[in-house]
């Protein structure tokens, strides 16, 4: 197979036309076509010669995705595409709109990093499936690219991405790292790092090293619950990182970046949307610089749970609030097309 257009940094990618007896510069255009022109087949790079163009073709691919479905929900505002990658497995990538009334709207595409997830979370239909396969870094760039495109062919602009797709982007670091820093390149994509977020299920180690890479992409823990009995029933990775070590961890990030950390919080009814759990949970957090995102629970095939009320998010949400803690309660999106947190799975 040939590789992948996306995996080229832009080092590699200018070494490779190099060495086709191009002049320096015609890495610089291909560079260009890709992330500023989002060009995504060798025949829109118009600016270069029929052979430059015929070589790419033979040598590298540009099909990282397939578009197989795409979705989009009732009130018009998420799209959801599952894609075929070259090896027949399937992802999937989640757009959304948000309207404002002040300032910009905001298009933010939701994007996956492995086929599957090997962390088993027991509420979502991702880690129902089970891990398939780690995303090349150019897997990952390429949804992002794709996005931008479709938003661009209907005048819109990407204006954040997230990395809360399929798979735990903390248990396929470096690739994840690298997709951010390919399209963060002020040579190309230009993407700014404020305008990231990446969401780990809470691998303790990674958000050590984390902290230590000076860069300024938004974290997000997915915490779920306060207590470990209750965290570990959810999410079994918590056996092996347990809630105390995972907030010394996110205490020293905090500490070391001086950003604000979010913890996602999926609503479930009698389960981790009681005022007591919501007391117990902002004792934990005392003193951290947080907010908390809590979603009511999206149903999944394999999942019993039933998700929150507004009435008991708001109750829960003002007692945050009343322990000096800041919450917001996201609301359902996408959930028609299954294109909610915690619903992307590989099913046509
Ligand atoms: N693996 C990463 C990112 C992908 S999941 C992580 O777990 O953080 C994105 C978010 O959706 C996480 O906060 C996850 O806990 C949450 N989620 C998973 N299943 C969900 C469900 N059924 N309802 C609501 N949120 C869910
Ligand atoms: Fe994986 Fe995140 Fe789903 Fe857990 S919630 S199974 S870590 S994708």
């Amino acid at each position: 197979m040939n590789p992948l257009i996306y995996d080229f940094d832009f080092a590699e990618l200018a070494a490779r036309v190099k060495s086709w007896g191009e002049p320096k510069f015609r890495g610089d255009q291909v560079w260009d076509g890709l992330y500023k022109n989002l060009w995504t087949k060798p025949e829109e790079f118009t600016n270069l010669s029929k052979s430059l163009r015929a070589k790419m073709g033979e040598l590298l691919s540009f099909d990282a995705l397939t578009p197989i479905t795409i979705q989009e929900s009732k009130d018009g505002d998420t799209q959801k595409t599952l894609f075929e990658l070259h090896d027949g497995q399937r992802i999937e990538t989640v757009i959304m709109h948000y309207e404002r009334e002040e300032g910009q709207d905001r298009n933010t595409v939701c994007i996956s990093t492995q086929v599957g997830c090997g962390m088993g979370c027991k509420f979502c239909a991702t880690g129902q499936m089970g891990f398939k396969r780690q995303l090349s870094s150019g897997e990952i760039v390429a949804q992002v690219v794709y996005a931008a495109r479709a938003l661009q062919d209907v005048d819109k602009i990407l204006t954040n991405v997230v990395v809360m797709g399929m798979g735990e982007p903390f248990h396929n670091y470096d690739a994840t790292l690298e997709a951010l820093a390919r399209l963060n390149d002020k040579k190309g994509f230009n993407f700014g790092a404020r305008r990231f977020t990446i969401s780990t299920v809470g691998l303790v180690p990674m958000i050590w090293k984390f902290a230590e890479e000076g860069l300024q992409y938004n974290l997000a823990i997915s915490l779920h619950a306060s207590e470990d009995e209750l965290r570990s029933s959810m999410l079994p990775i918590n056996d092996k990182y347990p809630i105390n070590k995972l907030l010394e961890a996110c205490r020293y990030y905090v500490e070391k970046t001086s950003r604000k950390l979010t913890f996602e919080w999926a609503l479930i009814e009698g389960v981790n949307d009681t005022p007591e759990q919501a007391h117990i949970l902002s004792r934990k957090l005392k003193g951290l610089m947080c907010h908390v995102n809590a979603i009511p629970l999206n149903t999944t095939r394999g999942f019993h749970g039933r998700s929150t009320s507004s009435d008991r998010a708001k109750i829960f949400k003002e007692t945050l609030e009343d322990n000096g803690i800041t919450c917001s309660i996201r609301a359902h999106r996408g959930i028609d097309i299954q294109a909610g947190c915690g619903q992307l799975a590989s099913r046509e």
